[in-house]
């Protein structure tokens, strides 16, 4: 006999749905702040005791709830935000599915008390595991104030993949201050196990808030971008901040992204992001950002995932273009030599050596510290401006209005001038050189030489990479490279499954000047080669054996058949640079060292070379005065 179909009690269907929106106390906050964002708040209180797990209250000024409709606000698939399947298409809200309070009211102690402006007095309504009990008046002001205690107290499965309050404390946390981001107009106050963590006052301007919650002193340290190509339904605007390269992570932690105020995972514009970043991280790592995207509600699908922290766009080759040029526009011209800088300001010293530490690059910089400081600090901050979407919208129009009237600077960094930590970022492109500057070359390896804000120390190879790789991409958009034909052609054994891969790369080859071809089962001969490479004694066979490797680990082989994609161009001029630039242990003649320095400043990315990594660390005045005990 087959098993018996039988129709679940109500509480249990609860909890089932509950699953997917309430995987731990941040998905209450969540939920509990996106309602208070939806009933038109001005500030939005949170507290949570033992990381949520005990409690989570989140208190509104906004609209309230008539007492007769707090049932309803209980019930499941209850809304009153949607009507009909159709406005599914545009949502402005930030739910819609109805079923937040049902889920979290089903898994825990769930009361709300609520108050409209034209009540009197608030009521409360209380429910334990699903059993709603009567409702009664209490004192109160208006708006809400949703309390969630004893969370999975019923469900002892879900309970066990909560982890420590402090962990949880944090995910918490997260979710306050991303909610905070694109809500400068709201005040937001955290508070944990009566401990005020932070406290944002409302009708602050989206920069102003960012600092507030990233550190004023990270001010040097990002990049505004920004990009109106909004037509009535189409198209999107875009405000943000991007970070130096130095700020780049192991995570994309670093990374707060928005669509219409809602913050979401999306790899499409992860990716764009970290396209525009390309040669100026490396590859392992994310670049830091805020990106607050502004589109037609009817142009994104938020109805994809249960949690809402995913969304689908109608057209995301659009959305991936206007990032991407965006954020490369932000960087373009921009200094982004990271400065050498033991001692930021009000840092703990224990998190910069930790942070330190985890760039590799071993370049210390204040941003790193900025960073590990504020998840625990509280923030203080000022009230300015107002912000709605609107205001969004007049501080895209009005950077561009700055930008139309002093025509060079393309972006630069927020706050340019020395005052920035001994001089970040400079709005009009790099610093220069002193014209007489000397050039000392130190171990063979590293130039030293001065510019107006102190003393560059310069990796030889590194810059040189750099240096080559753009005048190969320039030279390459002007046609294929130059090439040389062979007396006698070059022979190499390349694995037989490698071999195979010349077919679809020959275009890719011609345009790099390399004429190479089977010349049996597991070898080939090369004929014709670049001419600058074959200047500079690099061996044609070894060369076409290693491009056959990295094509092959990009994965591009099993791909076959298209045309090599830019990622394998980049590939292959990366190792043309590297092989044809100087190398450390090369000693160098004081003009070919004059030559590098001037190069350094006309040469688009200089400050990495093309794996990401820096090829020249400022050491600045303020820094060195402060080493001597002058300042
Ligand atoms: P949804 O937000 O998807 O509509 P919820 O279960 O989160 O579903 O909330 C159900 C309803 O309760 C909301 O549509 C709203 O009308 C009401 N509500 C919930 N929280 C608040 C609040 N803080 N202030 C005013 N109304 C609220
Ligand atoms: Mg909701």
């Amino acid at each position: 006999m087959p098993p018996e179909i039988r129709q679940l009690p109500a509480l249990v269907a609860a909890q089932i749905a509950a699953g997917e929106v309430v995987e731990r106390p941040a998905s209450v906050v969540k939920e509990l702040v996106d309602n208070a964002i939806d009933a038109g708040a001005s500030r939005i209180s949170v507290e949570i005791e033992q990381g949520g797990i005990e409690l989570v209250r989140v208190s509104d000024d906004g609209h309230g709830i008539e007492p007769a409709q707090l049932p309803l606000a209980l019930a499941a698939h209850a809304t009153s935000k949607i009507r009909s399947a159709a406005d599914l298409d545009r949502i402005t809200t930030m739910g819609f599915r109805g079923e937040a309070l049902a889920s979290i009211a089903s898994v825990s102690r769930l009361s709300i008390r609520s108050r409209t402006r034209a009540a009197p007095g608030a009521s409360l309504i209380e429910v334990e595991g699903g059993e709603v009990r009567p409702l009664r008046p209490e004192a109160g002001p208006v708006g809400t104030a949703v309390s969630v205690r004893n969370l999975f107290f019923n469900t002892p499965a879900r309970r066990k993949f909560v982890r420590t309050p402090g962990t949880e404390q944090g995910h918490c946390a997260d979710v306050v201050r991303a909610l905070a981001f694109s809500h400068p107009h709201i005040g937001f106050a955290f508070r944990a196990d009566s401990r005020t963590l932070f406290d944002l006052p409302p009708n602050q301007g989206p920069r102003d808030r960012a600092l507030a919650i990233l550190g004023r002193e990270m001010e040097g340290q990002y990049l505004e971008a920004h990009a109106d190509e909004f037509d009535d339904t189409r198209g999107l605007s875009l405000w943000g901040l991007v970070g130096m390269p130095a700020l780049a992570r192991p995570t994309a932690a670093g990374q707060h992204l928005f669509i219409n105020g809602r913050p979401v995972r999306d790899r499409t514009i992860q990716h764009a992001l970290k396209e525009a970043y390309r040669g100026l991280i490396e590859p392992a790592r994310h670049p830091a950002a805020l990106l607050m995207i502004l589109m037609d509600p009817g142009a994104v699908d938020v109805n994809v995932h249960p949690a809402k922290a995913e969304v689908r766009f109608r057209d995301g080759g659009l959305v991936h273009s206007v990032v991407n040029r965006a954020v490369r526009e932000a960087l373009r011209g921009a200094d982004l030599t990271p400065i050498f800088d033991r001692t930021p300001p009000g840092a703990a010293s224990a998190g910069t050596a930790a942070e330190a530490g985890a760039t590799g690059t071993g370049v210390v910089s204040l941003n790193a510290a900025g960073l590990a400081g504020f998840l625990s600090r509280p923030v203080p901050m000022a009230p300015t401006g107002r912000f709605d979407y609107e205001s969004v919208r007049a501080a895209v129009e009005r950077a561009d209005a700055v930008l139309s009237r002093e025509a060079p600077p393309a972006s630069g960094a927020m706050a340019p001038g020395a005052d920035q930590a001994g001089g970040g970022a400079v709005a009009d492109g790099l610093p220069r050189a002193m014209p007489a500057a000397r050039v000392l070359q130190v171990h063979n390896s590293f130039l030293v030489t001065q510019d107006e804000q102190g003393v560059l120390i310069i990796d030889q190879h590194a810059l040189h990479e750099r240096i080559m790789f753009e005048k190969l991409r320039e030279r390459l958009d002007a046609g294929d490279l130059e090439s040389q034909r062979l007396l006698v052609p070059a022979v190499v054994d390349v694995a037989p499954a490698r071999l195979e891969l010349l077919g679809p790369l020959a275009k890719l080859l011609t345009r790099l000047g390399v004429d190479a071809q089977p010349l049996g089962p597991g070898t080939l001969a090369v004929h014709s080669f670049p001419t600058f490479l074959f200047d500079r004694g690099v061996n044609p066979g070894a060369f076409l054996s290693e491009l056959l490797e990295r094509a092959e680990a990009e994965g591009w082989g099993v791909r076959g058949g298209q045309e090599a994609p830019e990622t394998l161009l980049h590939e292959a001029l990366d190792m043309m640079a590297c092989k044809a630039a100087v190398r450390a242990g090369d000693s160098l003649a004081e003009e070919d060292m004059r030559e590098l320095v001037a190069l350094r400043e006309r040469i688009e990315r200089s400050s990495n070379c093309p794996h990401g990594r820096p090829t020249t660390v400022r050491l600045t005045i303020k820094e060195l005065e402060r080493l001597f005990g002058r300042s």
